[in-house]
């Protein structure tokens, strides 16, 4: 297909820093490799045309018909991005905008952000704005509200900071409670430390009521305590909690919030073996305190770290979805190995394996 330009946007994968966001938390993604591309042909009239690799219907509008309420299923996602810049004052030409992602959709690892990055800057692209800081600043507040409103799927801005902010070989930390994120290096590649992700290829049916229940567990918890939120909480005042299961949820965000402040420390000092156990100890406060793990994610967790990893956890969400493993390179291929082996002894589907080099952020494909 002639073409006028092609632009990529990665998915992501968190370090650390789990439930935390709606905590008004820390957390700590990164860009990973597996990637949405957009290859943009701008028309010199409408309407702007969508189509992915990965769907069926194309989505063929203007960016008032991708308001909400008058588009759904997996067009709400790309056209909802031309909506919401279109009420940020961008002038966006017509379109014909043509998806394929290497993310595995629904695995956890932000397929929805990458997409909605892609869209954003195809269209400011087009329009002739060149990307610095300032302006992806403003393509992550139309992509939130793009999947906040147009398709209904409310978001802290997690995944839409890291994949459209992330530096390469970097992370980004994010605390919810004054917004500017900050740039940490991670120094994996230099260290000769591979990241693993896996995907489980599974969905418990769970997920939506677990995660409201989660939320409104935390809130009754700070409630509780006479705070606003569980960020302003510490260990002491969790203890006082009588509920256990609010005293437990209580204590996976407080430590948590430490943990990702550790990691942090970490990073800088190069102690990768601290790291590692950071990780894990995340893994086990999200399956013990905060209940949201599964028996695919803790076999992930449980076989890494037997074939040698120095941490690992589970990541995103829970109930399914993607791992992640912190593994010295001669050791990487053992370790996807033992993984699969044992996904094969327990009677479950083979996993998929991704590639969690921290990337750089959404961008045109050069
Ligand atoms: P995640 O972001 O963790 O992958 P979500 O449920 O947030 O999972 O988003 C997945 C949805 O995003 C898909 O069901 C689909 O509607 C949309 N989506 C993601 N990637 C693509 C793609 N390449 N093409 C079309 N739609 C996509
Ligand atoms: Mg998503």
């Amino acid at each position: 297909m002639s073409h006028d330009f092609s632009v990529r946007a990665p998915g992501r994968v968190n370090l650390i820093g789990e439930h935390t966001d709606y905590n008004r938390g820390l957390c700590l993604p990164i860009a990973i490799a597996a990637q949405t591309t957009a290859s943009v042909r701008v028309l010199d009239d409408g309407p702007s045309r969508i189509t992915s690799a990965q769907q069926d219907q194309p989505w063929v509008g203007s960016a008032a018909e991708a308001a909400p309420g008058r588009v759904s299923g997996w067009a709400a996602y790309a056209a909802g991005v031309l909506w919401a810049l279109a009420e940020a004052g961008f002038d966006v030409p017509p379109l014909d905008v043509r998806l394929d992602s290497t993310v595995p959709l629904g695995a956890g690892l932000s397929s929805s952000a990458s997409l909605e990055a892609a869209v954003a800057v195809a269209a400011v692209t087009a329009s002739g704005r060149g990307l610095d800081d300032g302006l992806r600043t403003e393509l992550v507040a139309a992509c939130r509200r793009a999947e906040s409103e147009v398709v209904g799927a409310p978001t802290g801005g997690l995944d839409q900071t890291a994949v459209l902010l992330a530096r390469e070989g970097a992370a980004v930390l994010l605390d919810f409670d004054d917004g500017e994120p900050a740039d940490v290096p991670t120094g994996f590649v230099e260290a000769g430390l591979d990241l693993l992700v896996v995907d489980t290829r599974v969905a418990h049916a769970l997920t939506d009521g677990g995660y409201g229940s989660r939320r409104e567990e935390c809130e009754r918890a700070a409630a509780r305590l006479g705070l606003t939120s569980l960020r302003a909480a510490g260990l002491d005042d969790v203890a006082r909690l009588d509920d256990d299961v609010l005293r437990r949820r209580a204590t996976h965000v407080v430590t948590e919030n430490d943990r990702v402040r550790a990691v942090v420390d970490a990073l800088g000092a190069r102690d990768w073996a601290r790291v590692g156990t950071l990780f894990t100890a995340s893994h086990a406060s999200l399956r013990d305190d905060f209940e949201v793990s599964c028996p695919e994610l803790d076999l992930v967790v449980d076989t890494a770290l037997q074939a040698g990893a120095l941490g690992a956890r589970m990541t995103g969400g829970g109930f399914g979805g993607s791992a992640i493993a912190l593994v010295p390179s001669e050791r990487a291929d053992a370790v996807r190995r033992a993984v699969d082996l044992a996904f094969v002894a327990a009677g479950l589907g083979t996993p998929g394996h991704l590639d969690g080099t921290p990337s750089r952020g959404a961008g045109l494909l050069t």
